[in-house]
């Protein structure tokens, strides 16, 4: 996600496909989620069944698997909300409203209940253990209802987002499943790869934009779009009645801009296909064969998927090419490259902001450079610094944490982006940048597909001081 802060803040239909292929790991060892979705605008509802196989690839017999419910932080008393009080009036357009997610049926289990600390998870147990190397399929019958909200999950003002719609098998790093409840701050989404295969039915005059490349078939006055994306970290659409396009390549992938309302699309285009192309030099192949950028209601900057950004209808011009890298640098950091986003934000937030002032340094006409790029950072991050340490007479600047420790959206700011902007300056810096490019060259390539640590990320670069020095900054050792 790219958040940007005013300054006022610092006060049915199958059909044969190409799939759209991520990165390594055999299709056996990865989960797969079959999804038969409609969409119901007048009842703001999304009905689905899925079909999910997981194969257990730990050491553990498991009698239980658990789901993430991110749709639940949507509902009416959902204790932690989806949207930060700052936020709440542009993201509830129309006044307070309300959705969620109900399960109504698994098959393939003994029983199933709703669990959590926020009734965040779906808890599935099953008929009989599931041991290593076996693999179990559920039949998940559910239905969304859509707060109007423009957000991730919601109906927005001018289209629908469709994203942490279903049941996301927890991530289960050491043969336990994490749990973790909505974040207001921050991208609280921890996801393995997995394999996609989805239709989506609505009415004929709707859109549907997504990663990879949906067929459409339209019949008796509805359309259904099938799209297969394997080896990625999550599925998402936008719905809408009002969209344009435009499509460029890059490299051989293929760059398509939707937008409602943009007099000047060129711009999103560019920066999208330049930065595809640049990242793609930079620090290795890029997954798939397309790339989309939708235009759509979103209260923050941005928001990255796999093969899917989508930018807020609300940018300025200026802020476009910000968002729109920054979003970008995302399929490297986040979608190809996962991390801990609840407990460790910096990690792919950091980098994929610190990627975007690399891509400004390396394409000056959209307005900046590298080391303009970096004093911000330093800035913002020294004017965080005093003021919050006047306040509190200490500051905290530890950068793993879990994102509900933050005090809102200006602390987990400057700590996840603009601290991250500044470790990955200090380490290009003291590592040379040979080292560094062949860093994260190295981090995308063996860490692709996976879910990385810190001391996975600081392995990659071949030098004594990068684990030490990334650790003085995420300790909050270090002063700057
Ligand atoms: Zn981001």
């Amino acid at each position: 996600m790219r958040k940007i802060l005013s300054c006022a803040l610092l006060g049915a239909l199958i059909l044969p496909l190409a799939a759209v292929t991520g990165c390594k790991k055999a299709s056996d060892e990865r989960s797969k989620y079959e999804m038969q979705l409609e969409y119901f605008p007048e009842e703001r509802r999304l009905a689905a069944n899925m079909r999910v196989t997981v194969p257990n690839e730990t050491e553990n017999a498991f009698e239980e698997l658990k789901f993430q419910l991110w749709a639940n932080a949507y509902r009416e008393g959902a204790k932690y909300a989806p949207v930060s009080e700052l936020y709440a009036p542009a993201a509830y357009y129309d006044g307070k409203s309300y959705g969620g997610i109900t399960v109504n049926n698994v098959d393939g289990c003994e029983k199933f209940s709703v669990t959590g600390e926020d009734e965040n998870i779906l808890s599935v147990t099953l008929g009989a253990p599931l041991y290593p190397d076996e693999s179990v399929t559920l039949d998940v019958s559910f239905e969304v209802t859509l707060a109007k909200i423009n957000h991730r999950l919601g109906e927005g003002k001018n289209a629908v987002n469709l994203a942490h719609y279903y049941p996301v098998l927890c991530y289960c790093p050491d043969g336990s499943f994490r749990e973790y409840v909505y974040a207001a701050s921050g991208d609280p989404f921890v996801s393995e790869c997995a394999d996609y295969d989805v239709t989506l039915t609505v009415p004929e005059d709707y859109t549907v934009i997504s990663a990879g490349k949906p067929e459409c078939v339209a019949q008796n006055g509805k359309k259904t779009y099938h799209v297969i994306t394997e080896n990625v970290r999550d599925s998402a659409f936008v719905l809408g009645k009002n969209f344009q396009n435009a499509k460029t390549t890059a490299g051989g992938v293929e760059v398509e801009y939707y937008y409602v309302s943009d007099s000047k699309p060129e711009l999103a285009l560019g920066v999208a296909a330049d930065s595809l192309a640049y990242f793609d030099k930079s620090f290795g192949d890029y997954p798939l064969s397309t790339y989309t950028v939708v235009q759509t209601d979103f209260p923050y900057g941005g928001m990255e998927f796999a093969g899917l950004s989508m930018i807020s209808l609300d940018l300025r011009e200026a802020e476009i090419p910000t968002v729109v890298a920054h979003e970008t640098a995302h399929q490297w950091w986040y979608a190809l490259v996962g991390s801990n986003q609840f407990e460790s934000s910096w990690q792919d937030e950091g980098l994929a902001e610190f990627s975007t002032a690399l891509f400004f340094g390396a394409h000056e006409k959209y307005g900046g450079t590298y080391a303009q790029f970096i004093e911000a950072s330093e800035r913002s991050y020294r004017a965080f610094f005093s003021v919050y340490s006047q306040i509190n007479g200490s500051q905290n600047t530890a950068m793993n944490r879990p994102l509900t420790s933050f005090t809102g959206d200006y602390e987990y700011r400057n700590i996840a982006y603009d601290k991250g902007v500044i470790l990955f300056s200090r380490l290009k810096s003291v590592v040379g940048d040979g080292k560094f490019f062949e860093g994260l060259k190295r981090y995308a390539a063996r860490y692709g597909g996976k879910i990385a640590t810190e001391s996975d990320l600081a392995s990659c670069f071949s030098s004594a001081n990068a684990e030490g020095l990334i650790r003085s900054f995420t300790e909050g050792l270090c002063v700057i």
